[in-house]
């Protein structure tokens, strides 16, 4: 049944990076977390999940950055398309319902992160919605990279001194 569904193409607004899908499902999300929230320069994330195994980049992989030490998001190195999203040790990812080129094809189910949802900007469409630091797999990944206590989100990112490998040791004033 569900293993029949035809597959689903996608790719950024350049044409440079395309990509074929193939989920068992046509359930899509919304993120309101504030990484999200940056890195799609939006009020809010709308993505789909699926295994890693299940997105075949036809143009060669999209460009990198880490958004945070435990996760790193695609993007079109050329445009900028936002494309996906996927914790380093995790087996599915996230791909953008924007980069779909029928992002009709999927439903939004449900709110995640809604602690950073701007309510100015979001109308109620009776979705169930949870908060990024109920889910405790996530929160764990946070405190093993982060620290213990370390609150899953972008404060705790920019307090570790952002998202790029940890700076070299200052040089000292000697010369
Ligand atoms: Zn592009
Ligand atoms: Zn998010």
């Amino acid at each position: 049944m569900s293993d029949t569904l035809p597959p689903l193409s996608g790719g950024c607004l350049c044409g440079r990076v395309r990509y074929a899908a193939t989920p068992t499902h046509r359930d899509g999300y919304y993120c309101h977390c504030r990484m999200c929230q940056l890195a799609f320069g939006n009020t809010r994330a709308a993505f789909f999940n699926l295994r890693k195994d299940q997105v075949r980049w036809l143009n060669g992989p999209p460009a990198y950055y880490a958004s945070s030490k435990i996760a790193r998001r695609g993007f079109c190195g050329h445009c900028g398309t936002p494309l996906s999203f996927e914790f380093l040790d995790g087996e599915n990812l996230d791909l953008s319902i924007g980069s779909l080129d029928d992002p009709g094809q999927l439903r939004p189910t449900e709110h995640f992160g809604v602690e950073t949802r701007i309510a100015a900007w979001h109308g109620d469409d009776g979705l169930p919605g949870s908060r990024l630091d109920a889910n405790a797999g996530i929160v764990q990944r946070w405190r093993t990279a982060y620290g213990e206590g370390a609150e899953p989100g972008l404060e705790t990112v920019r307090q570790a001194g952002g998202t790029m490998a940890a700076p070299s040791p200052a040089k000292k004033d000697s010369a």
